[in-house]
């Protein structure tokens, strides 16, 4: 008999964000949605362009996303994450609406000198934890092919930096940037989501779209991004990865 059915890759999808507005539409499009409440969290399961997909919003924070990132792997039986937001600048070449995709994630408020080297995880040797290549390649081009049809805003691959810190304040972004050379964004969850996926070899991809400068103005930037244009991004970047699987 002969097999009519586009091939399935062989994975099944973690999708997280921290805010709904980076990930509204994603659940909406779900085929076959099943729903877990689990830890304050809402897992929705299903089919999403011919992926298997759990997403879930991790609320805001390093351990609020390494509790979902683990729950993801652990009860969901999630094969792979893709962390989806939207993040601080932390370089001038890099402007709002402008995307990012992390090579590495560091801890940026980890600190346990003169016991291990600023910035290191304990007992991991690292500092800056790399995403997976593979996956972040493909990332990158679904992003490319999305920014593509909308002129403008450029991607950009580096380091990510994230910490229990909204950063809104020119002195402190510029501190951050002359101790982490490289610094390309601020967040607050993709590098514990980094930690857990690097503890448990998990494949993982962050990918933030900028939604402000990280200095005095940056809570009234990133209220009127987030409203205005981070589910969009999200949604049409997704899409593409899901598709570029199957097609
Ligand atoms: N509950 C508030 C605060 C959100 S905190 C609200 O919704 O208005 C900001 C979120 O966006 C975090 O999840 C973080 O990952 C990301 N982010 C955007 N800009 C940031 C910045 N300048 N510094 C740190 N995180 C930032």
């Amino acid at each position: 008999m002969q097999n009519t059915a586009k091939p399935q890759a062989d994975i099944r999808l973690g999708i997280m964000s921290a805010l709904a507005e980076e990930q509204s539409g994603l659940i909406d499009a779900m085929e076959n949605p099943s729903r877990l409440v689990h830890g304050m969290r809402e897992y929705t399961a299903g089919s999403l362009w011919g992926i298997e997909s759990v997403a879930v919003l991790s609320r805001i924070g390093k351990v609020a996303a390494g509790m979902t990132a683990a729950t993801l792997v652990e009860k969901f039986g999630v094969t792979h994450i893709v962390f989806t937001g939207v993040a601080g600048s932390a370089d001038p070449d890099v402007q709002v609406g402008d995307v990012v995709i992390a090579d590495s994630l560091v801890q940026h408020d980890m600190d346990a000198s003169p016991l291990f080297p600023r910035f290191e995880v304990p007992l991991t040797g690292l500092s800056h934890l790399p995403s997976d290549l593979a996956l972040s390649d493909r990332l990158a081009a679904a992003a490319g092919k999305f920014l593509e049809a909308t002129s403008g805003p450029r991607l950009h691959r580096g380091l990510i930096g994230s910490g229990d810190l909204f950063v809104h304040d020119g002195k402190r972004l510029a501190a951050l940037k002359s101790a982490l050379p490289g610094l390309l964004a601020v967040e607050m969850e993709g590098a514990a989501v980094a930690q857990v996926c690097f503890e448990l070899g998990i494949p993982f991809a962050v990918i933030r779209t900028i939604s402000d400068n990280a200095d005095e103005s940056a809570a009234v930037d990133f209220v009127e991004f987030v409203r205005t244009v981070a589910s969009r991004y999200a949604f049409g970047i997704i899409e593409n990865f899901c598709r570029s699987w199957t097609l």
